[in-house]
């Protein structure tokens, strides 16, 4: 069984059946398996999941690394106020990014919210670690995150035998009002993770083997790498919080300790400055994805400092990168966009792959929906090149906000129905919400270039925020019309 059938195994047994998602690499698979809706936004998704948990339903978030940065605002809220019936947030972080504009370590979203991090290092523990986040969930009524990456979800183990488990659809209860804000952190500080800390010494999920005098401390991933290296080993169930206890107990039995994980020294840099710790601070072990031969070599030189090596940076021109696809309906705006003498915006999706040759059709992308608030940011008016589902994600609240303060800006919206690059799921029909906010004109793609290049100068000339729909069929999306498309009306 692999780690995305004990995900599976285990949300069936939670009884979970309200189950939200965003797609994205790596976790578009699972979601898939998981039979998850789709929402516009990872922050929309867990609002979502908090009202179901609210009125007793356990519920479930699946998203990417990035995608933490948009669900951070309930996130952190949720924390000190409390929910009803358990909500886990599985994310999956895109190590040596292949499907994402950043690499992140989401772990770091344990101390910054507040809230415990489980780091399975199996199929077995992601199960068990599943199961005990919902537990935890509901005992502490907080949601728990268990953090997941592409190796550990393709890992294989043995079946897992099913333990249901569901919970008792307990309620938001109302006498959390009773407290301020303020009362809410404090109780949270002084109760709730004083509890998750003794839930992470305590749990079933920690591992220890005893070998020697070096050990390693690892989570995730990396700690199955870890084993049968003839040197102890602690694996830990959580991330955050530490089992601080239980780690100064293995380390006061150990002359070196190596710490393994990734991809940033998230435990590493909890653990102080103790002359005995090495790993990716100390230059040990490499930043980001970690192979058993960096482990093996760290350990090899444990008392003789790092190896020191220039670092190659990774280049496109190594990696390679896929290009507009073939037949693709917007093609000729990516080649007029060329030509066109305007700052241009473009955004996470297909319109990424035109920012290098032989396009350079774009000139900056920071992230999904970004692309309508950076072009409004333009010294002179500029161009916004988007796709469908990234206006939906958070781009249409740019284009209000360029509405709203009269700023200048071009929005081309790339209208193929589907989020072409996860996997063709639907994407929502927003044209007639943009015909309602601003002056709005639609395109049949494919059209010639020396066309789209006409139309695009002509709105450029047009003051306020305007928009271009160009709609065209994704040559990936095998489907018939989607069912399922939302069709959002005016
Ligand atoms: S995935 Fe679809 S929309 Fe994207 S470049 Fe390929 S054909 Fe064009």
């Amino acid at each position: 069984m692999n780690g995305l059938q004990a995900t599976v195994r285990a949300i069936e047994d939670a009884g979970v059946r309200l189950r939200l998602y965003v797609p994205g690499y790596p976790v578009t698979d699972l979601a898939a398996a998981l039979g998850c809706e789709i929402s516009i936004n990872e922050k929309v998704a867990l609002e979502i999941a908090l009202g179901g948990s609210a009125t007793g339903q356990r519920s479930l978030v699946v998203v990417k690394q990035v995608g933490m940065n948009i669900l951070a605002d309930p996130l952190v809220i949720s924390a000190t106020h409390a929910i009803g019936s358990g909500v886990v947030v599985i994310v999956g972080d895109d190590l040596g990014p292949r499907g994402s504009q950043a690499e992140m370590d989401s772990r770091f979203y344990g101390p910054l919210s507040e809230l415990p991090v489980l780091d399975p290092r199996s199929p077995a523990a992601l199960y068990a670690s599943v199961l005990e986040a919902y537990t935890l969930s509901e005992w502490l009524r907080i949601p728990v995150l268990v953090r997941v990456t592409a190796r550990l979800l393709a890992a294989s183990g043995p079946e897992i035998a099913a333990r249901p488990s569901p919970g008792n659809a307990q309620r938001f209860e109302r006498e959390n009002w009773s407290l301020t804000a303020r009362g809410r952190h404090q109780r949270h500080h002084d109760r709730i993770m004083a509890f998750a800390e003794e839930a992470s010494e305590s749990t079933t999920l920690n591992r220890i083997d005893i070998s020697g005098n070096v050990g390693i401390i690892a989570s995730g991933f990396p700690a199955s790498l870890a084993e049968s290296l003839s040197v102890s080993l602690l694996t830990l169930g959580y991330s955050y919080p530490l089992p601080v206890k239980l780690i100064s107990r293995f380390m006061e039995g150990h002359r070196r300790i190596l710490v393994a994980e990734e991809p940033e020294p998230f435990i590493e840099s909890q653990l102080g400055a103790s002359p005995k710790v090495r790993g990716k601070l100390s230059g040990h072990l490499p930043r980001g994805l970690l192979e058993r031969s960096d482990i093996i070599r760290a350990i090899e030189s444990l008392d003789s400092g790092p190896e020191k090596k220039p670092l190659d940076y990774e280049s496109v021109a190594l990696r390679g990168y896929a290009s507009i696809c073939e037949g693709c309906p917007f093609v000729s705006i990516f080649s007029a966009l060329a030509g066109i003498d305007a700052p241009v915006a473009g955004d996470a999706g297909c319109a990424i792959r035109a920012t290098r040759e032989p396009f350079d059709s774009a000139d900056v992308v920071y992230g999904l929906g970004s692309s309508v608030g950076v072009a409004s940011g333009f010294a002179e008016k500029g161009i916004a090149l988007i796709g469908d589902f990234a206006i939906a994600h958070t781009g249409l609240a740019g284009l209000i906000n360029a509405l709203w303060q009269k700023r200048d800006v071009l929005v081309i919206v790339l209208k193929n129905d589907v989020a072409a690059m996860t996997g063709c799921q639907a994407a929502p029909d927003l044209t007639g919400v943009l015909k309602a906010l601003v002056p709005t004109r639609l395109l049949e793609m494919p059209l010639p270039v020396d066309e789209i290049g006409s139309v695009i100068n002509e709105e450029l000339k047009m003051p306020g925020p305007r928009a271009i729909v160009a709609s065209g069929r994704c040559v990936k999306d095998k489907r018939g019309l989607p069912e399922s498309r939302i069709a959002v009306k005016n």
